[in-house]
């Protein structure tokens, strides 16, 4: 009989997945979907069984001041720094079985097998649940240290205050602070999560070594022309705000098909004043542009201002371009990157570099430790909806991943 060793190590399928289903079946609407938003009764019932698998684990729980759930699986050795992982188990208003909860899940049975066969790291295993990540990011971002200390900025949209949702999760806004973690007492995280994304599936990957977490920047660009009779104003005398605003969205979607891995998009519009009889006097309209580098968003970003100046020119109308959105990239640690295709090679998962386009709370945790995150793959890229999917053998894939990753890690 082979004996088992940590680099043999692998969790148990059956059993990741079940613990899958069982809190997917928190929240569960009628299309097969999950709501489970952040502080309601289905969020608060599905932490109340999350910390009940953890005390099963025999792990120290504690919540800190943001409501976060940390379960502690304790190392060899006291006074080294955790390694932690984690996401999150609350949803958007129709979700899906996998988003956040199944890097949560997959944390939980990594400590299960290692509990089951009397393996201790040398540095503690800390599984992370974050408090509402779909809405504010407030868990990961108190961890962080980053949190806005306005609690009108918190409200919910149903006029909830933030101290009562915080005192729902067993949390305490005025304790906010001391919520923060440091690189002294979390030596790592790793965040395994769905890629939410076509990106794997299409490259026919197995898993997805991230290179860092996009930087996103948005803007809000007014388009001022001048609104006059549709009928009586001739063609070459009109200020047609709309026509200009059109050649802004190809000239956002000319910088996104440049060479590089940038995303660009106009996603949002509104005309005034928004009648078949007018020609268009006024045009607000989004941009949201990512890319991991600060330096070629600069560049894309300069290049977009001359052309936009120039379309100003051609259509005889103003285009002001107002800043509303500034997250830098988070890169993952190249070490972290190297133990997970390592850990690939070794369970010979064919696998690929590549950014993460969404926010994660990894890009929190990457303001006060050493950050590195896995991604399996999505479904026809589906996500934020009751038909995302990763398949049962996918999630084990991942899940073995991710405990290869932290014994390399915890072993100091
Ligand atoms: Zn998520």
């Amino acid at each position: 009989m082979k004996s088992i060793t940590t680099a043999n190590l692998l969790v148990n399928g059956d059993r990741l997945n079940k613990s899958i289903a069982s809190l997917a079946s928190i929240g569960r609407l009628p299309n097969s979907g999950v709501k489970r938003i952040a502080y309601s009764t289905e969020d608060l019932e599905a932490r109340t069984l999350v910390q009940q698998w953890m005390k099963e684990l025999e792990m120290e729980v504690k919540i800190d001041a943001a409501g976060n759930i940390i379960g502690k699986y304790p190392g060899k050795n006291p006074v080294a720094s955790a390694l932690a992982t984690g996401s999150h188990i609350d949803t958007v208003p129709c979700g899906g079985n996998y988003d956040g909860a199944y890097g949560v899940l997959a944390g939980l049975e990594v400590v299960r097998v290692l509990q089951e066969n009397q393996i201790r790291l040398e540095r503690s295993i800390e599984v992370i649940v974050f408090t509402d990540e779909e809405g504010s990011m407030i868990g990961s971002k108190a961890i962080s240290g980053r949190v806005v200390r306005d609690p009108q900025y918190y409200r919910r949209p149903d006029g909830t205050d933030i101290q009562t949702c915080l005192k729902r999760v067993g949390g305490n806004w005025d304790k906010i602070p001391q919520a923060r973690r440091n690189l002294e007492d979390i030596a790592a995280f790793v965040e395994l999560h769905v890629e939410q994304g076509p990106v794997l599936e299409s490259m026919g990957k197995q898993i997805g070594v991230i290179e860092g977490i996009v930087g996103q920047r948005r803007f809000n660009i007014t388009v001022k022309g001048s609104a006059n009779h549709a009928g009586t104003t001739p063609m070459q005398m009109r200020c047609d705000a709309l026509v200009a605003a059109s050649q802004v969205v190809l000239a956002v979607n000319q910088i996104g098909n440049t060479p590089g891995q940038q995303v660009a998009t106009v996603g949002k519009m509104s005309v005034l004043p928004n009648a078949a009889n007018v020609v268009p006097g006024w045009v607000e309209m989004s941009l949201d542009i990512r890319d991991l580098s600060s330096l070629h968003l600069d560049s894309l970003l300069k290049q977009l201002r001359i052309h936009l100046e120039e379309i100003a020119v051609t259509t005889n109308t103003q285009i002001r371009f107002n800043p509303c959105l500034h997250n830098e990239p988070a890169l993952a640690e190249p070490y972290i990157q190297k133990a997970i295709a390592l850990s690939c090679e070794n369970l010979s998962l064919s696998y690929t570099y590549l950014p993460s386009r969404a926010s994660h709370d990894a890009q929190e945790m990457a303001q006060i430790t050493d950050m590195g995150m896995i991604f399996v793959p999505s479904k026809m890229g589906v996500s934020h909806d009751a038909n995302e999917y990763t398949s049962p053998e996918q999630c084990i894939q991942g899940a073995n991943v991710l405990l290869q990753t932290l014994i390399k890690l915890g072993k100091i």
